[in-house]
């Protein structure tokens, strides 16, 4: 791969560090022995990221030394502590926001003090013992390269870590995406500028119902956090979502009241009958998630005849022509 000198000189600059200087190159040493390579590496668009620089040089956090900070210094009258908050208070008056604001970035407690209380990086795939700007970048640099799933939703539901320490350094979740190269539409599988109206989450939950039946209203946050959010924003919760799509309360085997009600057996029929499905007995099986067996005799329990139970509802069984099996459309 043809490289430029500046880039060149920088990959020297790593391998002389490492081999010659004996010197450490983690992120948050680097970044108070050597903050102009690091600011000219981060820069550098070609490397991507500090982590992908070091493997240019034939480096890799494998072989670096690591050092973390024990003291750090108070920007404001230069003393070394392990921690600034007491002494901030003390002798400064100023809260811990309040020294933030007038010095923005810098820490407030030892490298060594941080590594020690966070448990969001003990575990693999990390590779840094402390969260910083850089190590951000890097982190969301190596989980697009792996393929990993960025949506803001996704990251927020599964690794909320990041996604705090990623608005905590960029100020949004998708500045640091944009920090990190990346396009921000393209890791939003839906649209950021998508429409969503009552009917295409209708929709959503039919198909998500025909892939695998829903269970429990948990299960939609699980395999869809967004559609759950709508479900509220339109509907108020999802059991009503569910019921305006068609899918009766019962359908969910692991619902919060899983005993019978007259009410259940009613609202069941109901919301067949108002999907204009069919509503026949032998129809039931198709839409009911296996409680058919369970509402047919429910219904003859209670109301004497599945047949009384449907004229109860309201519904004229006679009449009701409903034949349509549940389909989704578009997608
Ligand atoms: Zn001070």
């Amino acid at each position: 791969m043809r490289r430029t000198a500046a880039q060149k000189r920088i990959l020297h600059r790593l391998r002389t560090l490492h081999a010659v200087e004996k010197q450490p190159l983690n992120l948050t040493y680097v970044k108070v022995h050597h903050p102009k390579l690091l600011r000219q590496v981060m820069s550098l668009k070609h490397f991507r990221g500090w982590r992908k620089a070091l493997e240019a040089a034939g480096l890799g956090y494998d072989v670096i030394r690591t050092e973390l900070s024990e003291l750090i210094p108070c920007e404001i009258c230069g003393r070394e502590m392990k921690a600034l908050t007491t002494h901030l208070l003390a002798v400064h008056e100023l809260s811990r926001a309040e020294y933030e604001a007038l010095h923005p970035g810098a820490p407030t407690k030892s490298d060594l003090m941080r590594a020690q209380t966070t448990w969001s990086l003990r575990e693999p795939p990390h590779w840094e013992p402390v969260w910083s700007r850089e190590y951000v970048i890097d982190y969301l640099i190596f989980k697009h390269e792996r393929g990993d799933d960025l949506a803001p939703w996704t990251v927020y539901r599964d690794e909320s870590c990041l996604h705090a320490n990623a608005k905590a350094y960029f100020g949004s979740y998708r500045a640091a995406i944009e920090a990190a190269g990346i396009n921000y539409r393209e890791i939003c599988h839906i649209e950021p500028t998508e429409r969503w109206t009552p009917e295409k989450v209708l929709e959503r939950l039919r198909r998500l119902h025909l892939e695998r039946p829903l269970e429990s209203t948990s299960d939609i946050r699980r395999r869809d956090s967004r559609l759950y959010d709508r479900c509220h924003h339109y509907f108020g919760g999802t059991v009503p979502a569910l019921e305006a799509a068609g899918i009766p309360y019962i359908c969910l085997t692991r619902r919060r009241r899983p005993a019978w009600t007259r009410q259940d057996v009613l609202r069941a029929i109901r919301v067949l009958a108002q999907a204009g499905l069919s509503i026949r007995p032998e129809a039931l099986p198709a839409h009911l998630n296996g409680q058919a067996e369970c509402l047919l005799a429910t219904a003859e329990q209670m109301f004497g005849s599945y047949e009384a139970a449907v004229a109860r509802a309201g519904i004229d069984y006679a009449t009701h022509r409903g034949r349509r099996r549940m389909t989704v459309t578009g997608r």
